[in-house]
């Protein structure tokens, strides 16, 4: 069973701006999607953009900007959503992203935007981003984004 997820226009502009700084260095780019979960939604409410060493298709984030990101949640009450990360070419989840630890709750949620988000806009997101979710025998399925994820007006 999918979680629905809701977010505003601008978590996504905001989202691919980020991915777009990084393309323009040749780097991938990682994003969280911070939110807050009731039973029947998970509302997005911050792209929040971690400290990060980036490479050409690679990430990573240091154990202190870690704790960095864990202090930003203590602060806002809120929790990781998902990953959003950009790749140079085509969007997947490769078996480097299965590893990463970040994101690893049953129900967390991997976006993968492809050419380091150049020409994906809030118009063609749902057509151009990978989607993912963690089952709870913990493996990444494939899912349907248009479902999974619902835009409202700010
Ligand atoms: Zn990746």
């Amino acid at each position: 069973m999918t979680t629905q997820l809701k977010c505003t226009p601008q978590i996504i502009e905001t989202t691919l701006r980020h991915l777009r700084e990084g393309g323009e260095h040749d780097v991938e780019t990682v994003v969280l999607w911070l939110g807050h979960a009731t039973a029947e939604v998970t509302q997005i409410t911050e792209a929040y953009r971690p400290d990060q060493v980036a490479t050409f298709d690679r990430f990573h984030i240091s154990s202190e900007a870690m704790r960095a990101v864990m202090a930003h949640l203590r602060k806002t009450r809120a929790k990781i959503v998902a990953q959003v990360h950009s790749h140079p070419r085509e969007a997947f989840h490769s078996a480097a992203d299965d590893e990463w630890a970040i994101v690893r709750h049953a129900g967390a949620h991997s976006l993968v935007v492809p050419n380091f988000a150049e020409d994906t806009t809030l118009n063609n997101f749902f057509d151009q981003v990978a989607a993912y979710e963690l089952s709870s025998d913990d493996r990444w399925m494939h899912i349907e984004l248009r479902t999974a994820l619902k835009l409202e007006e700010p």
